[in-house]
């Protein structure tokens, strides 16, 4: 299958690479220009368990695309994704499927302006990778997805989809329901990111805090009653004893979130427009009190003012 992967930071890295590796046709879409011009000088580093491999895999710059593929991953960040789409549109073509991986919320509402809702399809993904460097991408741990259309008629497509993806060992899964699944996602970003990146501490210490058992609920209630307004039901008790279990060491207790190695640690933006700034847009939409993820957004987008050059 010929495949653009759209975003080729670190996860957009990881997918490339596992597609690439079993015989898919696979090319890199990047704005970091430093980073297409190592992977096409060098090939794409790619650092596993202390094993570094060199792979071919051609890269280019969002104006040089050209070619039509079967299947569009999009993995930028969530504030670039729109001005992706918009420079990537050429190569979209009719038949085009565009697999939307990306953490946060509202990114359907985004690629509806884009693409035929049949070829839009949404995603959450487990596994986790990490730059070193333009065009060096580290791997550890595993992961799984969970993929599904939009349009209702296309779940035939979607399944297609998935059996490619597993071919290439990324234990992709048919969802039912993903919207839920990016919604209880988002829970984990709005409360572990946000408040380890404000806290600047990492999710073990976190966890020991005695505030965090009822600050990280009323994140979640917020996120919840604004849910409800999608058709999305959310268990708040549910959802928070599914982040309290990420607390432990063995799970990813030791971990700072991404929000925080970005912000904190690389002084990069952020995401926090699309996770706890979507609940607090849309709280002020629908007339609900969402001042926990409102103070948040602030907090997050002060420091980014402190942090970011
Ligand atoms: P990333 O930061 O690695 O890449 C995103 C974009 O930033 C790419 O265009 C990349 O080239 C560019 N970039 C990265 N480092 C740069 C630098 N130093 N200078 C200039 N440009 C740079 O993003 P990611 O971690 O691959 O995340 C993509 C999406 O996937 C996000 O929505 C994220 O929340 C989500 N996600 C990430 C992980 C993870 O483990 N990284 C896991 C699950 C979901």
């Amino acid at each position: 299958m010929k495949i653009a992967i759209v975003g080729a930071g670190a996860m957009g890295s990881r997918y490339g690479y596992m597609l690439h590796e079993t015989g898919n046709e696979v090319f890199l879409i990047d704005g970091w220009k430093d980073h297409v011009n190592n992977i096409n000088n060098q090939g794409l580093i790619v650092e596993e368990n202390g094993q570094i491999k060199k792979v071919k895999i051609p890269a280019m710059l969002p104006g040089d695309a050209v070619e039509i593929p079967d299947l569009a991953i999009l993995f930028t960040k969530s504030m670039g994704l729109e001005a992706m789409l918009k420079s990537v549109k050429n190569i979209l073509g009719k038949n085009t499927k565009v697999l939307c991986l990306l953490n946060g919320l509202g990114h359907n509402e985004t690629l509806e302006k884009y693409v035929d809702s049949k070829n839009i399809l949404m995603g959450v993904t487990l596994w986790t990778a990490g730059l070193a460097g333009p065009g060096h991408v580290v791997l550890s741990g595993d992961g799984s997805l969970e993929v599904q259309n939009i349009d209702p008629s296309m779940e035939v497509e979607a399944k297609e989809i998935c059996d490619v993806l597993n071919k290439a060992g990324l234990k992709a899964h048919y969802s039912e329901d993903v919207i839920f699944s990016i919604w209880r996602k988002a829970c984990v970003n709005g409360t572990l990111n946000s408040c380890c990146t404000i806290l600047d501490c990492n999710i073990k210490e976190f966890g020991e805090l005695k505030q965090a058992p009822q600050l990280i609920r009323n994140i979640i209630k917020e996120f919840s009653d604004v849910a409800t307004k999608y058709g999305v039901e959310l268990d708040v008790e549910k959802v928070a004893n599914g982040i309290e279990a990420i607390y432990d060491p063995s799970q990813a207790g030791e971990h700072y979130p991404s929000m925080h190695q970005d912000l904190i640690q690389n002084h990069r933006l952020t995401e926090i427009d699309y996770i706890n700034g979507y609940v607090s847009r849309k709280g002020k939409e629908f007339n609900i009190n969402t001042q926990y993820n409102d103070l948040f957004t602030t907090m997050v987008h002060a420091k980014e003012q402190l942090l970011v050059k």
